[in-house]
């Protein structure tokens, strides 16, 4: 029987990332990951590479251009006809992904992990059995355990999807036409950046979302704004929608829901269910060997992902905590950092958001309403980009910096931003948060000019009520 010092089950941005560390940190590590391509070839990246992050920004970009091209050139002076060929945009698609996840498979030979390729589970605490696609066996010993399965989309019995009419996210990047009316379930973040992306190519787009709140996570004010914004873009998002049945009546899915009480029904060309994921958790063997899920399916962990049984540990989307790549990276890291004897630390409190919608919205920390909410006093600062040179220069002044200080001590509780390039400007605002950073630290430093990060500037400024350029 081979043996590893670590073998990862799952090869997405938390495990392959984790066992890349290891072999760093001189681990003999193996990594069993069961995706296969269109073409039945075994892939490494997991969601975020094939069906997630990656190919979801690939037609975001498309998108804004072809957007830009058909409502903002002609303010530059451009005169273009733009026109969408679905088939190219999703081409170019799949060689972004095809060259990421490529550049896995050549990032794990030159750190010597083994990729076994085959499904994965649990044969007992240190033993892991790998089936490979043709169905044979074989067990591998293991002086530790990552479990790193991610998690696949969640659905609703009103809204069974067959791919076709009703898909998930996964057919709704697929799509080979863009559809003239398109249903959304759900206006969290995958309804809102796949919404938009065929909003911007032609499609009517409605996004049906339960809650009576948008955004209900995000900054009170941030997501007023981006409502506000997202509705003039022309995205009909209507709140307090209660979908009772869907049924597909020739070519087109019907759509039965409750709105304010009444009784309402749509038809869409297709319709996409965007109401969450679930853990990935069944088939691995975590109950032969004593490992508890939670009644959602996660994987039980403590603060530094162990599950209590052996050496086995547990990350990314199949435990608690956002299910955001990033979060998933660093969790994988920091488990393999601390089997190898040193401190890692890993603050969930300052995992940054980012919606890829346009403008973009991006946070990190406390909203207003939860920072006062926790007992605290608070200051903030906004600076909206209509004030900002380089925004005008752009032509994309929507939005605004919006930080959270501590009214007694200044510290930075939180820095929301909406506008463009919202998911570069966070980084900054992590970083000042990592430290301990005021927003007079911010205040205090220089920003380049004409920069998107001076808005991040004032903001700053704008928390002791001296903003220079508002
Ligand atoms: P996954 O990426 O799901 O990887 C788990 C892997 O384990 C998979 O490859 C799976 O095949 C494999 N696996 C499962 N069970 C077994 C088994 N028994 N044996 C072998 N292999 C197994 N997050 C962001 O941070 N930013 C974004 O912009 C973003 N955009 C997204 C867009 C979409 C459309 C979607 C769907 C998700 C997006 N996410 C984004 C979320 C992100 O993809 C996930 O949070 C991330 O992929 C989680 O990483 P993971 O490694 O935990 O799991
Ligand atoms: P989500 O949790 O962000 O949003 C789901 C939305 O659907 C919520 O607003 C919820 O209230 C609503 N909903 C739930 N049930 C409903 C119902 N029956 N009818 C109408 N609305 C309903 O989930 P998602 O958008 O599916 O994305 C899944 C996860 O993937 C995200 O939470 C995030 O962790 C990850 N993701 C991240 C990014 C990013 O970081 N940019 C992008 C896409 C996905």
């Amino acid at each position: 029987m081979d043996s590893y010092d670590l073998v990862v089950i799952g090869g997405g941005p938390g495990g392959y990332v984790a066992a890349i560390r290891a072999a760093q940190l001189g681990m003999k590590t193996a990594c069993v990951e069961r995706w296969q391509n269109a073409s039945g070839k075994g892939v490494l990246g997991g969601t975020c590479l094939n069906v997630g992050c990656i190919p979801s920004k690939a037609l975001l970009d498309t998108s804004h251009h072809f957007e830009f091209l058909r409502q903002h050139a002609k303010e530059h002076g451009i005169d273009a006809d733009a026109r969408i060929d679905v088939a190219r945009m999703q081409a170019r698609k799949q060689k972004v992904v095809t060259t990421l996840t490529q550049g896995i498979a050549a990032l794990f030979k030159k750190n010597k992990v083994t990729w076994l390729a085959g499904n994965g589970s649990l044969a007992s605490s240190d033993t892991v059995c790998v089936t490979s696609a043709d169905g044979k066996q074989t067990t591998v010993a293991a002086r530790y355990i990552l479990v790193a399965t991610g998690s696949v989309p969640a659905t609703i019995p009103p809204a069974p999807v067959d791919q076709k009419f009703i898909v998930d996210s996964t057919g709704a990047l697929d799509f080979d036409a863009v559809p003239t009316t398109l249903g959304v379930i759900g206006a969290g973040v995958i309804g809102l950046e796949l919404g938009s992306v065929w909003r911007r190519l032609g499609a009517e787009v409605v996004i049906l979302e339960a809650l009576p709140d948008f955004l209900a996570t995000a900054d009170r004010q941030i997501a007023k704004e981006a409502h506000k914004i997202l509705a003039k873009q022309g995205l009909d998002i209507r709140l307090g929608a209660k979908v009772t049945a869907t049924r597909v009546e020739g070519e087109m899915v019907v759509v039965d829901y409750e709105l304010s009480g009444s009784a309402q029904s749509q038809c869409f060309d297709r319709v996409v269910v965007a109401v969450g994921r679930k853990p990935c958790t069944t088939g691995l063997g975590l109950e032969q060997v004593g490992i508890a899920t939670d009644p959602r399916g996660f994987v039980v962990v403590d603060e530094h992902c162990h599950t209590g049984v052996g050496n086995v540990f547990a990350i990314g989307d199949c435990v608690r905590g956002p299910m955001l790549a990033h979060k998933a990276s660093e969790e994988g890291v920091s488990v393999v950092e601390r089997i190898a004897g040193q401190k890692p630390h890993l603050d969930f409190r300052l995992v940054p958001w980012i919606i890829y919608t346009w403008p973009e919205i991006a946070w990190v920390g406390d909203s207003e309403q939860a920072a006062t909410a926790a007992g605290r006093r608070v200051r903030c600062g906004s600076f909206p980009f209509m004030a900002s040179g380089r925004a005008r220069a752009m032509g994309d002044t929507e939005g605004l910096v919006k930080i959270v200080a501590d009214a007694d001590d200044d510290s930075v509780l939180g820095v929301h931003v909406l506008g463009p390039n919202a998911s570069e400007l966070i980084a900054e605002a992590v970083a000042v948060m990592e430290f301990g950073g005021s927003a007079e630290d911010i205040a205090r430093t220089v920003h380049g000019h004409p920069t998107l990060a001076e808005a991040v500037h004032e903001a700053a400024l704008a928390v002791d009520g001296r903003a220079i350029h508002f």
